[in-house]
């Protein structure tokens, strides 16, 4: 297949390029080229006049005459400038890389068409690095669109600016004609009326035909989400038929006399259905693979611990890992509570555990004299073996990577049923795509009682007032969280804002009258936990922090949850730590404090907050505003190396995508219909089949 060859052989490429491709874009084929797609296109015909140029414009297509190269500087700045002049004015065009091939390859006094990001440098309009096509001429494009790549430095010191990356693939459309293959049934293209491959990928590349870009673009999208789908539930549909799930056949003592003689309240009807979803997977003699969404507070841990009672009913091990040892500490704390008296073996496991006492507790796992392992990541470490797990859960999902939870899987001959916790809601569209593969239940109901809690944005000005309000609610008997931003890149000036707002909160809120606790992610882990528990029994009234309580952490007396910067978090965040209040029967409020300038984003984050506390519109609010690329955990998700489509804007090829997949395989389960045999040479092709079907 010549799409297979190595990039290495395309005429024009060569060692020293292909493994630049290779590094920076991850081109190794001669098909991966053809996958790599303009980001925009530019249409020549629309050109500005250097008079009129507008900064704000992200890229513009001028015409004129380029003249009096010069190079300045020295040694490390040594860049070359030019002037570019049209009839209307002039402006300077400037080279930082490739300076010699850029000056031997200019021609004085010929008409350019220049592009480019038009930016204020000293007062003056300037383009950087700009591409250049000669006006006219021969070898001159015929194209009115041209397709615009994103390069990298490296690249285009070696000639591989957007321009030469055009030349590439031309030249290579040219080698693979007729040769780039159908990769979609006939039926389907026939359905959608879709473009050939060939086809579609030839206009978007060099498109003669302009009119056809979108519906091409149309076609490689729904492509690529239609194999994501198809590896996705293939991967589920493989499970299924596998008949190698564990039976939990009973509901035994451990869970009737937990539910009769502990539990002091009634499950919503939300959880009783979700533990109905479960119970029905654990005895289908499927491997269960269950994703559980719920708000903050609407009682997923509660849930979780019932099955796993079940699970040891049925006699073998459960075990659930947190996302942080603070987490891991307090699921312990209140399992090991709520367990109490019923004769069951509950043990912990962090990595800041004496060696001693993690020897002494993975000596009881295998022996299985422990029942429910409660946990950090150290759960997943080599040496950690059960006797006989048999059911899994994950809280707070997104924390994890793949990778990890895909190791929780060996820890068993037989796979373990897998539930995985997430209370930040996703968007339908991810969901769709991210867990093509698992089966979801949704608690969608709070415990009742619960009041909704009042959010409002105070700027800077009105401290004086929030203080205030703190000062009401302690003298009521709650309590109150102050978290302030924690964001790597600038570390130490956020531990700085910490410290300064710890400060200043100590002055207004003096001892012996009020208690402080404090933490942050430098303390060690048991100078946190020392903190935290003060706070957890009321001995201190509040509690200065930065994100690390984000995560599940449950002090039902706290009823204030005041935000500093809120302006710098994202949606999803802001609505995790809102969830740590009004966990209570007492009326609760979140302060969102911001400075009294805000950028248009940070505006309508807030209000989005503001406005509604539904986790499921805050979490598509948060993919409209961000992107999928801040979303948490999503970086290792693959969801993020999509090619073309666009997980935010791409709603309806998605949906058409995945019914169209379902409906394949529901017809053709193990495609032997020579009509899918590219689907099937698919499957067997791609490994990644194989990992997604491990994992959770
Ligand atoms: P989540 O894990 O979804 O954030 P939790 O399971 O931690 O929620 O529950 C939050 C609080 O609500 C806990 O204190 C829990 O005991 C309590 N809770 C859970 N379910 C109910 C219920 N049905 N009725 C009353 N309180 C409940
Ligand atoms: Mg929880």
């Amino acid at each position: 297949m010549i799409l297979d060859t190595p990039i290495e052989y395309l005429k024009g490429v060569g060692p020293a390029r292909a493994a630049l491709l290779q590094s920076e874009l991850g081109i190794y084929t001669f098909g991966d080229l053809l996958e790599y797609y303009p980001y925009r296109y530019v249409d020549r015909s629309k050109t500005s006049t250097i008079r009129d140029l507008d900064i704000d414009e992200p890229y513009v297509v001028l015409r004129g005459k380029i003249h009096d190269l010069q190079t300045v500087g020295t040694g490390r700045s040594t860049r070359l400038t030019a002037l570019l002049s049209d009839n209307t004015g002039q402006i300077e065009l400037v080279w930082f890389q490739g300076i010699k091939w850029i000056k031997e390859s200019l021609k004085p006094d010929t008409e350019y068409i220049v592009m480019g990001k038009p930016t204020l440098f000293n007062g003056h309009i300037n383009i950087a690095h700009p591409d250049l096509d000669r006006a006219t001429g021969e070898g001159v494009t015929t194209l009115q669109y041209i397709p615009i790549y994103s390069s990298t430095e490296k690249l285009k010191s070696k000639g591989l600016h957007t321009k030469g990356i055009a030349r590439l693939t031309e030249q290579l459309l040219r080698a693979a004609a007729g040769n780039i293959p159908e990769t979609l049934p006939p039926s389907v293209v026939h359905k959608y009326n879709l473009p050939s491959r060939a086809n579609a990928i030839e206009v978007i590349h060099y498109p003669t035909r302009p009119h056809d870009i979108t519906v091409s673009m149309q076609r490689m999208k729904f492509e690529e989400l239609f194999f994501l789908q198809l590896d996705y539930q293939y991967a589920k549909h493989e499970r299924t038929i596998r008949a190698n799930g564990r039976m939990f056949t009973v509901v035994g003592d451990h869970f009737n006399r937990f539910y009769n003689e502990k539990l002091n309240f009634e499950l919503t009807g939300a959880q009783k259905r979700v533990v109905k979803e479960i119970r029905a997977d654990m005895r289908s003699g499927h491997q269960m693979n269950r994703l559980l969404q719920g708000d903050v507070g609407s009682g997923k841990t509660l849930v979780a611990l019932l099955c796993m009672l079940i699970a040891i009913d049925n006699g073998c091990q459960a075990c659930m890992m947190a996302p942080t040892e603070i987490l891991a500490n307090q699921h312990f704390a209140n399992v090991s509570k709520m367990l109490d008296g019923l004769g069951i073996n509950v043990g912990l496991l962090t990595g800041s555990l004496k060696s001693s006492a993690k020897r002494k507790v993975k000596e009881r796992l295998k022996q299985g004299s422990i029942d429910i392992l409660i946990g950090t990541h150290a759960l997943i470490e080599k040496d950690v073996q059960f006797a006989d797990l048999g059911f899994v859960v994950i809280d707070e999902q997104h924390r994890f990577g793949v990778e990890q939870r895909s190791r929780l899987w060996t820890k068993s001959a037989q796979p373990p049923h897998v539930l995985v916790m997430t209370a930040t809601p996703i968007p339908r569209t991810l969901a769709m795509t991210l867990y093509g593969d698992l089966d979801c239940s949704v608690i969608d109901e709070l415990p009742p009682g619960r009041k909704e809690i009042k959010t409002v944005h105070c700027t800077d000005s009105q401290r004086l007032k929030v203080f205030g309000f703190m000062r009401r609610e302690i003298a009521r008997g709650r309590q109150v969280y102050v978290v302030y931003p924690l964001i790597e890149e600038s570390e130490s000036m956020d531990l700085k804002d910490l410290m300064d707002g710890y400060e200043s909160i100590s002055r207004d809120f003096p001892l012996p009258e009020y208690q402080i606790s404090i933490v942050h992610g430098r303390m060690d882990a048991e100078a946190k936990d020392y903190e935290m528990g003060r706070f957890k029994r009321g001995e201190t009234q509040i509690m200065v922090s930065t994100t690390v309580i984000e995560v599940g952490v449950d002090v039902p007396n706290a009823t204030v949850m005041v935000i500093e910067n809120a302006e710098r978090f994202g949606l999803s965040q802001l609505h995790q730590l809102r969830g740590r209040v009004g966990r209570g029967g007492e009326q609760s409020y979140c302060i969102l404090m911001t400075g009294n300038k805000l950028s248009s984003s940070g505006r309508e984050r807030i209000k989005t907050m503001v406005d509604t506390t539904d986790g499921f519109r805050i979490a598509e609010a948060d993919l409209k505003l961000r992107g999928p690329g801040d979303l948490q955990g999503l970086q290792q998700s693959g969801i993020l190396q999509l090619k073309i489509a666009d997980i935010v804007n791409d709603e309806p090829i998605i949906r058409a995508a995945r019914e169209t997949v379902q409906d394949i395989l529901a017809s053709d389960p193990n495609l032997d219909n020579p009509d899918n045999g590219s689907l099937k040479l698919h499957i067997i092709k791609n490994k990644r089949t194989l990992s997604w079907g491990k994992i959770s």
